[in-house]
């Protein structure tokens, strides 16, 4: 059964975070949180200027 969480906690299938208002799930062996749906966001590319990771849209402030 999914829930929404209530407050911030570490997904522990994908190390994510979660965030007050997502839908999660309990695992029923270790009893910890997991989001119902991991996000599947690759790790953002990094800007080789600035060392920074890029905005979603490829972008960079810098
Ligand atoms: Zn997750
Ligand atoms: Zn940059």
């Amino acid at each position: 059964m999914s829930i929404h969480a209530q407050y911030q906690n570490v997904c522990v299938a994908c190390d994510g975070a979660i965030r007050y208002g997502d839908l999660i799930d309990k695992d029923p062996f270790t009893e910890k949180w997991m989001h119902a749906t991991c996000p599947e966001d690759k790790p953002r590319e990094v800007c080789l200027e600035c060392f920074m990771e890029k905005a979603a849209n490829g972008a960079c402030g810098c």
